[in-house]
């Protein structure tokens, strides 16, 4: 089956791609293996040399990064300059920081001549990720991983083909030796085949909790280590004493980051019954006033959703929602014309049993439910399968510090919306996945942590 490139905004195809033959991946996997066996050879400041000319690249070619984005996944262009940006700061960041989170460290063992741990590379490290920030998400996970003396085969979601093949070439033109980042143009039922290939040393997935599944289950079977971080229905908690207009500007911000399609994007508000009235009031209006439309108009905010069959699923679960009893403020229906375009929608009164509560819900569409008090707030936050990002917005920074301690999730934020940085460990709880990326932690995660004594 060939792979395909359709412009979300439009519905045209952009380009088609022939699948790559089992053969074909075979031998890409044993080139990438002979890189590595190479590239762990050399020194931090090779690789940090590598990363930073890739960093310049991402910078310095932002825009077409960007309009590359716009047409296969629909994201504004303003948005996909600063996602490319986002890129070159990590890679500029392993650059700088790598070597001192992997140097040796000794350990005291007073009977011993020496003791110490050595931070060694694993290999070749298979990449499975998604469209929503094709060059971000892939990113994230190849900069540690090269950093360490690893080497990457991406397998990117088979929408943004166009994309995965741009990081490949930006590698290259980085300096990176020839097959140490690959690309594999294959679609998601032959994922499995590359995990068994022997040479492929770890897995890391970025993606649904179903293919999280999936992925995990080859993984196990095949006893590869895997890093997991899969989808999110995370709450945002709004106490009584927040400041309103911040409340409602941070939560709309959370719910629409991407257009809605961000594993950590805010997805259920629980708003405190004594102020949800006014909130629901002001944050329709935030949420109206967003403009959506043209991924490569720079006034753009909000593009359309990325496929045609993700906006028929979401609306899927907006409809049974309503028809369970939720009430719709603002959206909920498919406009008429070309794309996969989706409009801003908020339901309240929205209870477990329902999708908006009980599921992911990928789109631009905000949950409002309400909640008695802090400690009941804290409850229904808890109360979900998910557990990657939450937040809460209060004026008392003591007790957002508090209830940010009792989320159940891998990344709390106080005040504003989360969002990854490469100095912090990212990653979820739950079905959120396991494992994290970026930071020391992550970094660390495809390592041998090799003890070392010497008597
Ligand atoms: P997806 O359908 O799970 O796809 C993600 C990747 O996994 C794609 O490359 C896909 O390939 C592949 N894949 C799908 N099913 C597979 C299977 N059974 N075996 C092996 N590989 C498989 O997710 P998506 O629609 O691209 O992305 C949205 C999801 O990603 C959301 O749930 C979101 O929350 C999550 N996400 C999580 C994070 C995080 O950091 N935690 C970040 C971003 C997104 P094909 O495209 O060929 O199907």
């Amino acid at each position: 089956m060939p792979l395909q490139s359709i412009n979300p905004a439009t519905d045209a195809v952009i380009a088609t791609y022939e699948e790559m033959s089992a053969a074909e991946v075979a031998g890409i996997v044993d080139a990438t293996h002979a890189a590595h066996l190479q590239w762990r050879t050399t020194s931090f400041d090779q690789r940090a040399k590598v990363l930073r000319a890739a960093a310049h690249l991402l910078r310095s070619r932002a825009d077409e990064w960007a309009r590359l984005m716009a047409a296969e996944m629909g994201k504004p262009l303003r948005d996909g300059v600063a996602e490319a940006q986002k890129c070159a700061d990590c890679c500029d960041w392993f650059a700088e920081n790598g070597a001192a989170m992997l140097e040796r460290e000794s350990v005291r063992t007073d009977d011993k001549h020496d003791s110490f741990v050595l931070f060694q590379p694993l290999g070749v490290v298979l990449a499975v990720m998604p469209w929503n920030f094709p060059f971000w998400q892939a990113v994230r996970a190849f900069a540690p991983a090269l950093m360490a003396g690893n080497a990457i085969v991406l397998k990117h979601a088979s929408n943004v083909c166009g994309c995965a093949i741009a990081l490949e070439r930006i590698l290259r033109e980085a300096g990176a030796p020839q097959h140490l980042f690959r690309t594999l143009l294959i679609g998601s039922k032959h994922v499995d085949a590359v995990i068994e290939h022997p040479l492929v040393r770890a897995v890391t997935l970025t993606g649904s909790s179903e293919a999280g599944r999936a992925v995990a289950s080859k993984a196990g079977q095949v006893l590869k280590k895997c890093v997991l971080e899969l989808g999110g229905s995370d709450a945002y908690i709004v106490l009584e004493d927040a400041d309103l207009d911040v409340a409602v500007t941070v939560c709309a911000k959370a719910r629409l980051v991407n257009g809605g399609q961000s594993c950590i994007a805010g997805k259920r508000f629980l708003v405190v019954e004594a102020i949800r009235a006014e909130f629901e009031k002001r944050f329709v209006a935030k949420m109206q006033a967003v403009r959506q439309g043209d991924p490569l108009d720079p006034a753009t905010e909000i593009g359309p959703m990325a496929r045609r069959d993700l906006r028929e699923e979401m609306h899927r679960q907006v409809t049974a929602s309503i028809e369970r009893g939720a009430r719709c403020l603002l959206g909920g229906s498919i406009p008429p014309g070309p794309g996969a375009f989706y409009p801003p929608t908020v339901l309240a009164d929205v209870r477990k049993g329902m999708p908006a509560y009980d599921e992911e819900v990928f789109g631009p569409v905000a949950a409002v439910i309400a909640v008695r008090d802090e400690a009941h707030a804290i409850e229904v936050a808890n109360d979900s399968m998910f557990g990657l990002g939450g937040g809460v917005i209060t004026r008392d920074l003591a007790r957002g510090e508090r209830v940010a301690a009792a989320l159940e999730c891998g990344c709390a934020f106080v005040n504003e919306p989360v969002r990854s940085d490469s100095r912090l460990p990212f990653g979820g709880v739950k079905q959120s996945g396991y494992g994290r990326e970026l930071s020391a932690f992550g970094i660390r995660e495809f390592v041998n942590v090799k003890s070392v004594v010497v008597n």
